[in-house]
């Protein structure tokens, strides 16, 4: 079999839910391309932007930057990179030494934080009396740590390596779980009238994660595959097994929840959001659904419970 685009072999992907074969050298050319058409279609990127882009040194994030040097390169935007170091031992050193190694590598401004320089306890110790999951305390604890740097720096985006399946995921966990003001924030980008807000921008959402993993490889670029020690525990990962596994028979069903729920979403958003009642938090200040943010509020309980 050959290459639809080029006619040359070895192929490097046969993609299920459009028929499409593809060589690497093709495979790379239609991924990029695509990226940075969803970038001019959402207007996820304009010229003058400063974008923080959140690094894990996962395959995702990686990715994500490397595209985004793209911009930086032709002068469109800014890209400053920050890994958020949460304390998880045996794991997150090697992600920030990737990290780093990538950035070094592609001339991107590079940043580490902790959370034990902004709160004074890594996960670890958090997860030594908990009373929540791990991905609880370390997703909004991190979003509290992105939000606050990307005011520090100035920064007018913050974009993520969030691809379709871990959007997907979210749209399900949300509807699964009734939360339907969570649900009328997902999006390619995020806006809000909220002053404190930086506009989050997720440029490989319409990105299967399968693709990613192959374009991080035929790319050569260093990605950290280890796994989380926390990751197994989650309501997440069920959902994302659950969706691997239907998938597998259909492969456009991805695809297909995303557009449909994209399209249902200007008549959640009228419903059921509730952004517009965001206020300051009364402990730190950053925008919060109640008297206290979610981060205030879990390091609150953790400090009682010591
Ligand atoms: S799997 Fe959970 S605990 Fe581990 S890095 Fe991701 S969100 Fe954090
Ligand atoms: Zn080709
Ligand atoms: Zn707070």
């Amino acid at each position: 079999m050959k290459c639809d685009k080029c006619g040359q072999t070895p192929l490097i992907i046969h993609r299920k839910h459009s028929g499409q074969k593809l060589c690497k050298d093709c495979f790379v050319q239609t991924i990029q391309e695509k990226v940075l058409k969803d970038i001019r279609k959402y207007k996820l990127v304009e010229k003058g932007d400063k974008i923080l882009l959140a690094l894990s040194g996962g395959k995702d994030s990686v990715m994500v930057m490397e595209i985004l040097k793209n911009l930086q390169d032709r002068q469109i935007a800014e890209i400053t990179a920050l890994t958020v170091n949460e304390g998880i031992g045996g794991y997150r050193d090697e992600g920030v030494r990737i990290a780093r190694e990538n950035a070094k590598k592609m001339g991107i401004n590079h940043r580490v934080v902790s959370f034990e320089e902004y709160f004074g306890i890594t996960l670890d110790e958090m997860m030594k009396n908990p009373q929540r999951g791990a991905c609880t305390y370390c997703g909004v604890l991190r979003r509290w740590i992105i939000n606050k740097v990307a005011r520090e720096e100035g920064a007018t985006k913050i974009a993520t390596g969030h691809n379709l399946d871990d959007e997907v995921q979210s749209i399900l966990m949300n509807y699964l779980e009734g939360n339907l003001d969570n649900l009328t924030r997902i999006g390619v980008k995020s806006e809000s009238k909220y002053p404190k807000f930086t506009v989050k921008i997720k440029p490989l959402r319409e990105i299967p994660e399968k693709e990613i993993v192959l374009y991080v490889m035929a790319r050569e670029l260093p990605v950290h595959l280890a796994g989380c020690p926390y990751a197994g525990d989650s309501f997440r990962a069920e959902v994302g097994q659950f969706l691997k596994e239907i998938s597998l028979k259909r492969p456009t069903l991805m695809y297909s929840t995303l557009r449909g729920f994209d399209r249902m979403k200007p008549v959640l958003k009228k419903e059921f959001s509730r952004s517009s009642q965001m206020a300051a938090c009364g402990e730190c200040g950053e925008p919060s659904a109640g008297e206290l943010c979610k981060a205030c509020s879990f390091l609150e309980d953790l400090k009682n419970s010591r």
